[in-house]
This record gives C-alpha cells, sequence and structure tokens, in this order.
C-alpha cells in the first residue's frame, strides 16, 4: 500500500465517474472524470500496480504525489484535488487541462512570433522558479509536459507530469541520466548536475519555439547526446538571420554548455528580451 501518500478513504468510482480517456503515458492512463455531487470536471490519472515492480516504481509514484501536493497552488502548475488507491489502481485527481499539449499547438504553428515565444517561455520559467525555489527539478521539462487549459487565446499554460521530479539539496549533484533525449543538457549526460540542467532544457524549448525545432539533434539517440556534448549552437541558418539579437542572446545564455555560466530562473526572467513589454517584437517571419 502506497501509505502517507494516498489521502483520500474510500473508492474513487464512488466520487467520481469516470469518461473518456484523455491521454496515456509510461504508467498511467489518464480519463476525464465527474465529480458526482457537483458534476465538474477533472482528469484522473490512474497507475497501474502491476507496473510497480520495484520498490523504486513506488517510491516515484509516492514522490510525484508528494511533489504535486509540494507545489500545489501555484498558477501554472496542473493542481493536484485528491489521491484514491484500490486493488489495481493508484488514482490521482487533478486539474483537467481540455486545451491539450503545448506540443501539439507548436507543431500546429511550426514557430512561434518573438513576443508570444517569450510570453511562453516566461511562463515556463516562473514555473521552474517555483520549482527551485521549493527545491524540486523536474528533470522532464518538454512542450508535451505543458498542457492547457483550453483550446484558443485563454487557454492558461500548466505544468505537470512530475514522474522525474526530485526534491535536491543545494550544493549536491544527482547522477542519474533521465529526461528525454533532445532536452537533457550536457551535464546529465555526465552524470553530475543540478538545478542547472531544467534551464537547459527551457533553452532547448525556447530554441524550439522560435525556429521550430531542436537544437542537437541526430539519427539516433546517441549521435543526439554526442551533438548536445559538443556540437555548435547554429544561431545562424534559416530562419534565425530574422530574428533578434535579444532573442539570440537569451537562447545563448541558457545554453550555455557550462552550468556555472547558464542563466537562473530568475537571470532569464530579467533578460531584457524576456521581461514583460521587453525587446521581443510581434514581427513574424
Ligand atoms: P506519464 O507520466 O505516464 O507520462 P502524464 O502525466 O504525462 O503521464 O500523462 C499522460 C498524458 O495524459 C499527457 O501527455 C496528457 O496528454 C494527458 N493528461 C495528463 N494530465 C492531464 C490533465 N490534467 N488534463 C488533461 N490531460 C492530461
Ligand atoms: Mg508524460
Amino acid at each position: 500500500k502506497v501509505q502517507n501518500v494516498v489521502q483520500q478513504s474510500g473508492d474513487v468510482r464512488d466520487f467520481y465517474t469516470f469518461d473518456k480517456q484523455l491521454g496515456k503515458g509510461n504508467f498511467g492512463i489518464v480519463h476525464l472524470v465527474f465529480d458526482k455531487k457537483t458534476n465538474e470536471k477533472f482528469a484522473c490519472k490512474s497507475i497501474s500496480k502491476r507496473k510497480l515492480v520495484t520498490p523504486e516504481d513506488v517510491e516515484d509514484v509516492k514522490r510525484e504525489i508528494q511533489i504535486m501536493n509540494h507545489l500545489a497552488g501555484h498558477k501554472h502548475v496542473v493542481n493536484i484535488r485528491g489521491t484514491y488507491e484500490d486493488k489495481n489502481f493508484i488514482h490521482i485527481v487533478m486539474e483537467l487541462c481540455s486545451g491539450g499539449e503545448l506540443f501539439d499547438r507548436i507543431a500546429e504553428a511550426g514557430h512561434f512570433s518573438e513576443r508570444r515565444a517569450a510570453e511562453v517561455m516566461r511562463t515556463i520559467v516562473s514555473v521552474v522558479h517555483h520549482c527551485h525555489t521549493m527545491n524540486v527539478v523536474h528533470r522532464d521539462l518538454k512542450p508535451e509536459n505543458f498542457l492547457l487549459t483550453e483550446r484558443g487565446p485563454n487557454g492558461v499554460i500548466k505544468a505537470t507530469d512530475f514522474g522525474l521530479s526530485r526534491f535536491f539539496k543545494e550544493g549536491t549533484q544527482l547522477d542519474e541520466i533521465v529526461g528525454s533525449p533532445f532536452y537533457v543538457a550536457p551535464e546529465v549526460l555526465k552524470r553530475s548536475y543540478g538545478k542547472e540542467a531544467d534551464i537547459w532544457s527551457c533553452g532547448v524549448i525556447l530554441y524550439i519555439l522560435l525556429c521550430g525545432w531542436p537544437p542537437f539533434h541526430g539519427d539516433s539517440t546517441q549521435a543526439i547526446f554526442k551533438n548536445i556534448l559538443s556540437a555548435p549552437l547554429d544561431l545562424k541558418s534559416d530562419p534565425w538571420p530574422r530574428i533578434s539579437p535579444d532573442a539570440k542572446d537569451c537562447v545563448r545564455r541558457m545554453l550555455a554548455r557550462d552550468p556555472r555560466k547558464r542563466l537562473t530562473a530568475d537571470q532569464v526572467l530579467n533578460h531584457p528580451w524576456m521581461r514583460e513589454n521587453g525587446a521581443a517584437t510581434d514581427e513574424a517571419f
């Protein structure tokens, strides 16, 4: 039993009606659910206990729930509402995001205008700032893990999937290679890293927002890793000549290979290009 973490007693189906499937990940299936009392909509991630083979797997789920509770209340973090456990599943009921993944919105648009990219990036980095202030490293920042509350211009971005997140102590280093190939920081590949790795991933997201493809790619995971470690950052090929020097400066400083030289979340938010009413313009190309 996932003790001390699952808070609600009783069967999840006594409180919620399950509707269509919204998504699927490595561990969980996410369904639309309705609160039986109020008829409000929520999302419920159901993690099959059959997939929790090792004690580490169980620890991971506990930690995911703990971290969601720890970060709750931030406008741009998916809010957790309750957790339930039955014979076969652990259920995490959370705020519903009906607008899909940021990933799909980028794919649809190809890339974003500088103004829109800066706006999205401010939100993403404000979440990262919140995580880091609360002593959490996310470790899996990518456009698939940012959801929108609704389609269209009123959609609010919410960070989700804290399945790989960890609590950290300032000054200590993590050593597991985790994350998603395109977004992994070079020091993660060298097995000694801290919260700066999250900023690298944000830099990759910003690069993609501006031009439509990742800064370091390749035909295999190994090829991607090799490029992350040593290929020059391309800010010259089309469409980069049409992107402002301030935007490029911000990308370059977020993708500094030396984590000590990389901007912190706070510094990104205060970069001239990123600041509200800052240098980012609406000139699309
Ligand atoms: P995993 O840890 O298994 O990757 P995620 O938490 O990323 O699981 O959820 C898997 C997918 O389910 C997401 O990519 C998304 O499409 C969908 N999903 C997750 N949470 C929500 C939510 N709160 N509202 C709507 N859809 C969601
Ligand atoms: Mg996921």
